[in-house]
Protein backbone atom coordinates (compact mmCIF):
# COMPACT_ATOMS: atom_id res chain seq x y z
CA UNK A 1 0.00 0.00 0.00
CA UNK A 2 1.08 3.93 -0.88
CA UNK A 3 1.35 6.33 2.13
CA UNK A 4 -1.67 7.95 2.97
CA UNK A 5 -1.94 11.76 1.36
CA UNK A 6 -0.79 14.72 3.03
CA UNK A 7 -3.45 15.24 6.01
CA UNK A 8 -4.86 18.10 4.29
CA UNK A 9 -5.97 16.70 1.70
CA UNK A 10 -8.71 14.78 3.33
CA UNK A 11 -11.40 11.99 1.86
CA UNK A 12 -11.62 12.41 -1.57
CA UNK A 13 -14.42 14.80 -2.73
CA UNK A 14 -17.11 14.18 -4.91
CA UNK A 15 -16.91 15.23 -8.90
CA UNK A 16 -17.52 18.38 -9.72
CA UNK A 17 -19.83 16.75 -12.30
CA UNK A 18 -21.67 14.45 -10.21
CA UNK A 19 -21.71 18.03 -7.45
CA UNK A 20 -24.05 19.16 -10.31
CA UNK A 21 -25.76 15.68 -11.64
CA UNK A 22 -27.21 13.69 -8.57
CA UNK A 23 -27.21 10.68 -10.86
CA UNK A 24 -23.86 10.44 -11.81
CA UNK A 25 -21.91 11.19 -8.49
CA UNK A 26 -18.71 9.65 -7.79
CA UNK A 27 -15.39 10.71 -6.22
CA UNK A 28 -12.12 11.74 -7.51
CA UNK A 29 -9.28 10.02 -7.24
CA UNK A 30 -5.84 11.38 -5.73
CA UNK A 31 -3.63 11.78 -8.37
CA UNK A 32 -0.69 9.86 -8.52
CA UNK A 33 2.81 11.54 -7.60
CA UNK A 34 1.21 14.43 -6.85
CA UNK A 35 0.09 14.67 -3.05
CA UNK A 36 -2.87 16.64 -2.41
CA UNK A 37 -4.17 16.48 -5.77
CA UNK A 38 -7.23 14.58 -6.94
CA UNK A 39 -7.93 13.70 -10.74
CA UNK A 40 -11.58 12.24 -12.27
CA UNK A 41 -10.35 10.57 -15.41
CA UNK A 42 -14.00 10.28 -16.52
CA UNK A 43 -13.84 14.49 -17.11
CA UNK A 44 -10.18 15.28 -17.06
CA UNK A 45 -10.92 17.09 -13.95
CA UNK A 46 -8.75 17.94 -11.43
CA UNK A 47 -9.08 19.40 -7.58
CA UNK A 48 -6.64 20.37 -5.51
CA UNK A 49 -6.96 22.22 -1.75
CA UNK A 50 -5.74 26.13 -2.07
CA UNK A 51 -5.31 28.95 0.55
CA UNK A 52 -8.77 31.04 0.98
CA UNK A 53 -7.10 34.29 0.12
CA UNK A 54 -6.23 32.64 -2.89
CA UNK A 55 -9.49 30.99 -3.70
CA UNK A 56 -11.13 34.41 -2.88
CA UNK A 57 -9.04 36.02 -5.91
CA UNK A 58 -10.12 33.13 -8.58
CA UNK A 59 -13.40 33.19 -10.41
CA UNK A 60 -14.91 30.39 -12.90
CA UNK A 61 -12.59 30.45 -16.20
CA UNK A 62 -9.22 32.02 -14.67
CA UNK A 63 -6.00 31.14 -15.55
CA UNK A 64 -4.77 28.75 -12.86
CA UNK A 65 -1.15 26.90 -12.78
CA UNK A 66 -1.96 23.27 -12.79
CA UNK A 67 -0.29 20.67 -10.57
CA UNK A 68 2.58 20.00 -13.77
CA UNK A 69 2.96 23.39 -14.48
CA UNK A 70 0.69 23.29 -17.71
CA UNK A 71 -1.87 26.14 -17.81
CA UNK A 72 -5.41 25.27 -16.41
CA UNK A 73 -8.58 27.03 -16.15
CA UNK A 74 -10.84 27.44 -12.65
CA UNK A 75 -14.22 25.51 -13.16
CA UNK A 76 -15.50 25.88 -9.76
CA UNK A 77 -15.06 26.34 -5.95
CA UNK A 78 -15.53 23.34 -3.63
CA UNK A 79 -15.89 22.50 -0.20
CA UNK A 80 -14.45 24.17 2.76
CA UNK A 81 -11.08 22.00 3.73
CA UNK A 82 -9.15 22.00 6.32
CA UNK A 83 -6.54 24.33 5.33
CA UNK A 84 -8.35 26.60 2.34
CA UNK A 85 -11.34 25.48 0.23
CA UNK A 86 -11.35 22.83 -2.75
CA UNK A 87 -10.62 24.03 -6.58
CA UNK A 88 -11.67 22.43 -9.57
CA UNK A 89 -9.76 23.13 -12.21
CA UNK A 90 -8.90 21.25 -15.56
CA UNK A 91 -6.45 22.01 -18.56
CA UNK A 92 -6.48 24.84 -20.10
CA UNK A 93 -8.24 24.05 -23.83
CA UNK A 94 -7.07 25.75 -26.49
ZN1 LIG B 1 -16.13 12.89 -12.97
Amino acid sequence: MQSQPQPSSGPNPFCEIGRTHPRDRHRMKPLEGHPGVWECSRHDLFAQVVPKDTAGTLDRGDPFPMHDGADGTVVRHGDDRQGGVLLYYRAQTA
